[in-house]
């Protein structure tokens, strides 16, 4: 094992990472610089940026629009508090965001990460039934397999198997859950898809606020994959059972699936829907939950009269200006053609990957392509694979999978895949 550097050490001595044990023995990668789509090792290394740095940098890294967005509010303002007080960071980046979701979305509250985004929209939707005068709706469905952030409202609609429930039990609010789809995203949906939610809502739906999706992909759940039929029959039915519907766009939004939003491959509307992640281009934290005139005077016209919530930083102006140059930079690209590019390279050399037994299926859609083992990978054996082939690859559990940054060209993104190639084909397979 080669020694750590100074950085190396002072890192493992005092800082926790992602879902990391304090002193472990895993192998982590000291950043000098980001450019483009190479992320710049302090060794000298470069590495072309598979990630996007979990899906938030669509434009690469340090790039001159975006720098210069942030520069230019830094002189004006870095941050007020946004109780009694406003600015036009904050305005202009709602209008835009509601001019850019589905049209029943009219109304913005700011948040500084998907997490609390999450919170925000459960809380909207218990608040909701509370001034409709049936507070006994308080509970949300959804369906396994989904991820909807760490914290504990959102660890609540999280899977339970793999969501952490089990380490929490005691605290993290009991929700309904429902068997997800199995059907593709190119499937029809089959009553077998949709009766598991079917039942839960007949039998429920006294008691159920909300249910929370994320729509078509879902991410650090499984990255699975399913069709928008289901969202269709989704959206009927909390119509036809009064539940809102929450689509959690954080991972999907801002064209990450080919679409600006994931929701119009169905071609539905939710009640409320959470933006986060690449919102920025991932430059700083900010998020977003969107809701309708229906559940924002609802609430605000209930008792108490008021919604009860408001951190620290929100709509903090940096990270509004972040936002606009980033909303800016996206649709003046040609984002959509560049996306299906990249979608057809991905098809083209991950698909073969389905030879191997160690492959239990590929999935690709937009800028994302997944490549699901049998078995789960070894984390500390293949991310220093990954990085002395000068890639920046961070597979879990199972998973090795990528959404690059939308700028990225076909060389780049061929080194990305050609490397998961060799990296699959060389893993032993173990029954
Ligand atoms: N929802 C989804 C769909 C996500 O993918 C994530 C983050 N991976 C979150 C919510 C939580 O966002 P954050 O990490 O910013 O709290």
């Amino acid at each position: 094992m080669t020694a750590l550097s100074k950085t190396q050490e002072l890192d493992r001595k005092y800082l926790w990472h992602p879902y990391s044990a304090m002193g472990a023995d895993t192998p982590i990668y000291p950043v000098k610089s980001a450019q483009g789509v190479l992320i710049k090792l302090q060794d000298g290394r470069e590495l072309i940026d598979g990630m996007s740095s979990w899906w938030s940098a669509i434009h690469g890294y340090n790039h001159p629009a975006m720098n210069q967005a942030l520069t230019n509010q830094l002189k004006t303002m870095s941050h007020v508090m946004f109780g009694g007080l406003t600015h036009q960071p904050a305005i202009d980046l709602a209008i835009q965001l509601v001019n850019l979701t589905p049209t029943c979305l009219k109304t913005v509250f700011f948040v500084d990460s998907g997490s609390v985004a999450v919170e925000v929209a459960l809380k909207m939707a218990i608040q909701y039934w509370h001034a409709k005068k049936q507070p006994d709706k308080q509970k949300i469905l959804t369906i396994r397999h989904g991820y909807h952030g760490d914290t504990f409202g959102a660890m609540s609609v999280s899977d339970p198997e793999n969501g952490m429930h089990h380490l929490f039990s005691n605290v993290v609010t009991a929700q309904f859950f429902a068997d997800a789809p199995t059907c593709k995203f190119d499937q029809p949906c089959s009553e077998s898809d949709i009766s598991p939610l079917e039942i839960q809502l007949k039998t429920h739906h006294h008691h159920i606020a909300a249910i929370i999706l994320e729509p078509i992909v879902q991410g650090a759940g499984g990255m699975n994959i399913y069709s928008p039929e289901y969202l269709k029959r989704v959206r009927e039915l909390c119509d036809q059972y009064e539940v809102l519907l929450i689509l959690d766009e954080i991972a999907t939004g801002f064209g990450r699936t080919g679409k600006l939003f994931a929701c119009e491959h169905a071609g539905i509307e939710p009640d409320i829907m959470c933006l986060g992640k690449a919102l920025t281009g991932g430059y700083m934290t900010l998020a977003a939950t969107l809701t309708t005139n229906d559940v924002a005077q609802t609430i605000s016209n209930g008792d108490p009269g008021l919604f009860m919530h408001g951190p620290t930083f929100m709509a903090n102006p940096l990270a509004c200006s972040a936002a606009l140059a980033s909303i800016k930079l996206l649709l003046g690209s040609p984002w959509q053609s560049r996306v299906l590019e990249i979608e057809k390279t991905l098809k083209s050399d991950l698909m073969p990957c389905t030879v191997y037994e160690q492959v239990k299926d590929v999935r690709v859609i937009g800028a994302i392509g997944v490549v699901e083992l049998h078995r789960q990978v070894d984390i500390n054996k293949i991310q220093p694979l990954f990085v002395e082939k000068g890639v920046w690859i961070r597979p879990f559990n199972n998973l090795i999978y990528i959404m690059p940054p939308y700028i990225i060209n076909t060389d780049d993104l061929e080194k990305l895949t050609h490397t998961i190639v060799k990296i699959v084909a060389s893993i032993e397979v173990t029954k």
